[in-house]
């Protein structure tokens, strides 16, 4: 069976907020691929709702591009507790960390008309969104990367 990074973690020491780099993968032809575990809240004490990290995937798939070069993904834990960043490159927790300060104070600054991708067209449960919430978490983290 494969070895995955996350489950080799013990989450129950786990602090939160903090970026963590999570592995990086060579491509046959020398292209460097870099995760990071972008986590929200301490596992396994709080669970961000639904409703909020859906709002908050749109806004940062759509904000972390603007600060941070070749991502590749940035998708919801399914513990709920944060985000798992793919980007191309050898990119350092620093970098990601002043790209998810940038968009955090960004969507502290949001309305719901700027969310992105709130339409059935463009989302698959387009009614499971809560900006109100997703905003104050975004500030909540915001507070606890900058203490
Ligand atoms: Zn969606």
């Amino acid at each position: 069976m494969a070895k995955v990074e996350s489950f080799k973690i013990d989450h129950t020491v786990m602090s939160a907020p903090q970026i963590r780099p999570a592995g990086q993968l060579a491509g046959p032809i020398g292209d460097v691929v870099s995760k990071f575990d972008l986590r929200f809240v301490k596992p396994n004490n709080k669970a961000i709702p639904t409703g909020t990290i859906h709002t908050l995937e749109h806004c940062l798939g759509f904000l972390m591009r603007d600060y941070l070069d070749k991502i590749i993904d940035i998708s919801p834990m399914g513990c709920r507790t944060g985000f798992y960043l793919t980007c191309f490159g050898d990119k350092s927790a620093n970098e990601v960390k002043s790209a998810r300060v940038a968009s955090l104070e960004k969507i502290g600054k949001m309305t719901i008309g700027d969310v992105p991708g709130l339409s059935a067209k463009e989302c698959g449960n387009w009614k499971d969104h809560d900006f109100p919430s997703a905003q104050a978490c975004a500030l909540e983290v915001l507070q606890g990367l900058l203490r």
